[in-house]
């Protein structure tokens, strides 16, 4: 062919240009790592092309295929029981001209190589390169990831794996097995040989997408372990999820190599968690809105039974009011009468008649103050005037008037204590309380039965006390028991409730045991009701015991004595309102005291100063400008420690007073009070000397 063309060069150059060329070539040929080879059909014993020749080799083509000094060997030589399948594909390369690519694995060398074979130049030259690509490391991950998949596959239940992937980062080809394929509906042929990225993304649900690609590069990024969980359309148009789960594997520059890895269907999965997540959330609503109807049904409740108890207690307050209204219309009508004939019968200078219409003035101011101190007490405002007392004593004392209160159908029968020992109370209150017990007993006995007074020592360990709200300690008890109708429970419960009653209007006023368990707590007890239906009821009260010096329990329902003062001493009255100071100080000069008197507490502390003879300080609690009567005498009692002091008060302020517990030497009064009452506490307080 050489000669064929127009002499350029002389033949010894062209011979050294060819040699050359020869010897980069295989310079070239030797530096790639690839193996190569140029074979060229020949005509052999089994007809035309039955066989070729290996015409060039380089020693990547020795390393890969472990076949050595292939040049000019034949192929039936080397390969005499797969020569006609070799011959068939590098027979259609040649044939077609059309490269022809794929992987065989070379056992001998435990390799797989990956084979792409190309013609050179025109199909009479009969020769065709081929190319031989080490791609063992990809194929034994491959191998490795199926095993995986296998073992996954086993673990996982069968159908999880949705199928698997190889992504050559380097070569840019994404290819995957047929389960993958056919989930997403590629074609199998395609899958293996390689999608378009495009094609596989374009299977990802929208909202997904940027998603998967972060995940994807921060895989690529740093290499090794890859999951990542995204919604796929599948083959029916429907998206589902999946788990892709994978390895980066990096060269040795740190760039990206190999990508492959598995698909796992996880909707089973998702649905299961959904659906307990969901579960859990709708429990979590549920408990919720039931503790919010829990509360709204709570709140309703508490706010109807408070409207009742309102209601109750303002058609209660409405017939207390109204009767009140009634009896001191009464009194006053009394009060008012008796003033008018009085000042009549002293025109008419008929002296001798006006005593009956002061004692009638008297006895209705005396009932007047009687129902204030009801009102007091059932507000829990009254002044107590404790004093160390028996309740024995006191009960008989009450006997007469208990049986004609209740009437002959009910004996009365009295259970009094040996020994008893005493306590520390306001005598008038406690008798208030026994009657106001022996009452409900006779109205619980409307046909009649047995009333039982009963008093006694008790000594309440910490669990008897407990049971009753009290400190452990010694107790006295008074208990008043009836064989009547008992209450029920419901009615137990309520029936310390102020307004509380079950009776008609017109005949209880729900005050009796609200006063009775009002007093009690006052004077450090309590009151119980123990009671069965149909059977009978008791009340208790109990009361501390009172451990005090012997000479201080003295008799209260004593003898008057004919209150006559002595001129020697001298009292001071504190009190803001002009009438009732005036009344008080005519009283007391009345029974031969040097009176003095002052408006409010500065007043009062400067007359003290002026008069260190003063022997007595009856002061109001109320005052004016700044200084209660409680301060008041406390100042003065800076100077004069053994003072006597007389409280006045028309209300209790139980907290300004100490709540009834006062000092040595000081005592209350409660307005309205009779002068003759005045007249002895003074006695008592400024001694005997008159
Ligand atoms: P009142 O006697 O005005 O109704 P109380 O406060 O004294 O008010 O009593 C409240 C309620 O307790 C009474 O209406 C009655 O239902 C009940 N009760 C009180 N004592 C007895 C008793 N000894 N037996 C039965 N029920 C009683
Ligand atoms: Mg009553």
């Amino acid at each position: 062919m050489l000669n064929n063309e127009p002499v350029t060069l002389s033949r010894a150059a062209l011979e050294e240009e060819v040699a050359l060329s020869r010897v980069r070539r295989q310079a070239l040929f030797e530096a790639i790592d690839d193996g190569f080879c140029i074979i060229e059909f020949i005509d052999g014993p089994h007809g035309p092309l039955s066989d070729y020749v290996h015409v060039e080799a380089n020693s990547g083509y020795e390393r890969h295929t472990g076949i050595r000094g292939v040049v000019g060997k034949r192929l039936r030589e080397i390969e005499p029981d797969h020569a006609d399948t070799w011959l068939q594909v590098y027979g259609e390369v040649l044939r077609t001209g059309q490269t022809v690519r794929f992987e065989q694995e070379f056992v001998a060398a435990g390799r797989y190589i990956e084979v792409s074979a190309t013609r050179v130049g025109p199909e009479e030259m009969r020769q065709v390169s081929v190319l031989f690509r080490d791609v063992t490391v990809r194929k034994k991950t491959e191998i490795a990831l199926r095993e995986n998949v296998q073992r996954v596959q086993l673990a996982m239940g069968a159908g999880a794996i949705i199928g698997t992937w190889i992504w050559d980062v380097k070569a840019d080809q994404f290819s995957v097995d047929e389960g993958f394929a056919s989930a997403f509906g590629f074609d199998p042929e395609k899958g293996r040989s390689g999608l378009s990225l495009e094609d596989v993304i374009e299977t990802v649900h929208p909202d997904d997408r940027a998603g998967l690609a972060a995940a994807i590069k921060d895989a690529l990024g740093r290499g090794g372990a890859y999951a990542h969980q995204y919604r796929t359309r599948r083959r029916d148009g429907l998206y589902y999820w999946l788990e892709a789960n994978g390895r980066v594997e990096l060269a040795a520059d740190g760039s990206p190599s190999q990508f492959p890895g598995v698909l796992i269907d996880v909707e089973g999965r998702r649905a299961v968690e959904a659906e307990r997540d969901r579960a859990i959330a709708e429990l979590r609503a549920l408990n919720e809105t039931l503790e919010q109807r829990v509360d709204e049904r709570t709140a309703a409740l508490l706010n109807a039974e408070e409207a009742l108890r309102q209601s109750q207690k303002m058609e209660a307050v409405g017939q207390l009011t109204g009767g009140l209204a009634h009896d001191f219309n009464n009194i006053l009508a009394g009060i008012g009468g008796s003033l008018e004939l009085m000042k009549i019968r002293l025109a008419q200078g008929r002296i001798g008649d006006i005593d009956r219409h002061v004692n009638g003035a008297q006895a209705a101011v005396k009932r007047a103050a009687a129902l204030t101190q009801r009102l007091l007490a059932f507000s829990r405002r009254q002044t107590l005037d404790p004093r160390p007392s028996n309740l024995n004593q006191i009960v008989s004392g009450m006997h007469d008037l208990i049986g004609r209160s209740v009437g002959p159908a009910i004996s009365v029968e009295t259970v009094a204590a040996g020994g008893l020992w005493s306590a520390f109370v306001d005598v008038g209150q406690l008798e208030n309380s026994l009657l106001n017990l022996c009452i409900n007993a006779r109205d619980a006995m409307p046909d009649g039965g047995k009333l039982t007074i009963e008093t006694a020592n008790r000594w309440m360990d910490d669990r008897a006390a407990m049971q009753r709200g009290l400190q452990a300690g010694q107790y006295l008890s008074l208990c008043v028991s009836d064989t009547g109708t008992g209450m029920s429970p419901d009615v137990v419960a309520r029936a310390f409730d102020p307004f509380f009653t079950t009776k008609p209007t017109g005949q209880g006023t729900g005050l009796g045991l609200s006063m009775v368990y009002g007093f009690a707590g006052q004077s450090g007890g309590t009151a119980r009701i123990y009671s069965e239906l149909g059977r009978g009821t008791m009340v208790c009260i109990y009361l501390p015991r009172y451990v005090g010096e012997e000479g201080t329990e003295e008799p209260v329902l004593r003898e008057d004595p004919s209150p006559t003062a002595s001129g020697l001493k001298t009292i001071l009255v504190v009190d803001d309102e002009p009438l009732v100071r005036m009344v008080a100080v005519e009283v007391l000069q009345d029974l031969g005291y040097h009176v003095l008197e002052a408006e409010d507490g500065a007043s009062a502390v400067k007359v003290m100063g002026a008069h260190p003879e003063i022997d007595l300080l009856i002061t109001d609690v109320g005052l004016p400008n700044g200084m209660n009567g409680r301060q008041l005498a406390d100042a003065v009692r800076v100077q004069r420690p053994e003072l006597p002091v007389l409280f006045i008060t028309g209300y209790a302020e139980n907290a300004v007073l100490n709540h009834g517990h006062l000092e040595r030497g000081m005592q209350v009064l409660t307005k309205p009070f009779a002068a003759e009452a005045l007249g002895r506490r003074v006695g008592e307080l400024v001694g005997g000397e008159r």
